[in-house]
């Protein structure tokens, strides 16, 4: 099989499209999913079977060896409508190579960039009138690649699937957030996982989490696991503060998830003129800049939200309140600069997006 073989994708349109079925008043995040699905099977050291089918169930068998050894490991990222109608994507060879990332940390095959570029494109093209033209809405793109083989003894598979499903959204945690920080639970160690985006990360993350919820926070602020001293992430997005107007997030390492929202919001605020840095940030330096009243901002940011801004954070028993969000604070004008590069209003600097 040759390289073109390989990229042969075989169409299979669904006779009825869902749209008209999608409840835009209720439309959320992750809870309806457009007509079509791309898929690509590895087997015999090649991926082969790739195509586009409508979107829908499959059969497993219950020895899925992703289901018990946890190979399993995803994606998330974006395509936006400019008002022209054209549809762009933002930053997808980043995803991609971000789960490659992943996949060689968890022995599982990875995906050729010709290959996934090509399945992406004509599964977004021709699913285009499923991407939202309104503010604040998206077409939000999964990719999931799993262990597929059928064995029970512990191994390495040597099949595998990729999904591609998208599903269009409206922008996360429209809230600000009630965080605790985590002192007790680890999301992630060195020489770990953390750096992947697999699925074990996040199963480990509920119950901590559902703790915090019991007690009326939303989310965990996770901790280094040797000293609980340190800030790594934010639920499920990078972290970042605005302590004395400079902008300041926990450089990376193995323990931190490298978000492609972090990447752009660093570089963004430096076109902006903020000041950045990259380096650790103490729970003792939070509370300390809270007290001299130099902590100005704490925000999450990652693809579904952009930026979430926390109100509070709770740390041994007290709760510490941030000043109230308003348009004009960094993560606010940070994220309005993102929404124009991804919406076509502001100039794309970087090369961020990708038409589609
Ligand atoms: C996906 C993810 C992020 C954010 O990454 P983006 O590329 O910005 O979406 C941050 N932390 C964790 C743990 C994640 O899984």
């Amino acid at each position: 099989m040759n390289a073109t073989e390989t990229m042969q994708i075989e169409v299979k349109k669904t006779k009825r499209s869902r749209l008209p079925d999608v409840d835009w008043k209720k439309l959320g995040f992750g809870n309806f999913f457009s007509d079509h699905m791309f898929i690509t099977e590895f087997s015999g050291g090649q991926w082969k079977n790739s195509r586009i089918v409508p979107y829908g169930k499959f059969e497993i068998s219950p020895t899925l060896s992703a289901l018990h050894y946890g190979q399993s490991i995803f994606e998330g990222m974006k395509a936006y409508k400019y008002s022209n109608g054209e549809v762009y994507m933002f930053r997808p060879l980043d995803n991609l190579k971000r789960m490659n990332v992943s996949a060689e940390r968890m022995a599982m095959a990875t995906v050729p960039e010709e290959l996934f570029m090509e399945g992406l494109l004509q599964l977004v093209r021709l699913d285009s009138n499923w991407v939202p033209k309104e503010e604040g809405r998206s077409l939000y793109i999964r990719p999931l690649l799993f262990a597929t083989e059928e064995h029970i003894g512990v191994k390495i598979s040597d099949t595998y699937d990729l999904i591609i499903m998208t599903s269009p959204v409206e922008t996360y945690y429209s809230q600000p957030l009630k965080v605790l920080v985590e002192t007790k639970y680890t999301r992630a160690v060195p020489g770990g996982v953390g750096f992947a985006k697999t699925a074990g990360n996040y199963g480990r993350s509920h119950y901590p989490t559902r703790l915090a919820q019991q007690k009326g926070y939303n989310q965990l602020i996770w901790t280094d696991g040797y000293e609980h001293k340190y800030l790594e992430e934010s639920g499920t997005m990078n972290v970042m503060c605005v302590i004395n107007d400079t902008l300041v997030t926990p450089g990376l390492h193995d323990t931190i998830l490298a978000g492609i929202t972090r990447d752009s919001v660093i570089i963004t605020a430096k076109d902006l003129g903020f000041k950045v840095e990259e380096r650790k940030i103490s729970v003792d330096e939070l509370v300390d800049s809270h007290k001299k009243e130099t902590l100005q901002e704490i925000f999450g940011v990652g693809t579904a939200a952009t930026i979430a801004p926390i109100s509070l954070f709770g740390y041994n028993g007290n709760d510490y309140n941030l000043p109230p969000i308003t348009d004009n604070n960094v993560g606010g004008k940070i994220k309005k600069q993102l929404d124009d590069i991804r919406k076509g209003r502001a100039a794309d600097r970087h090369g961020w997006m990708y038409k589609v």
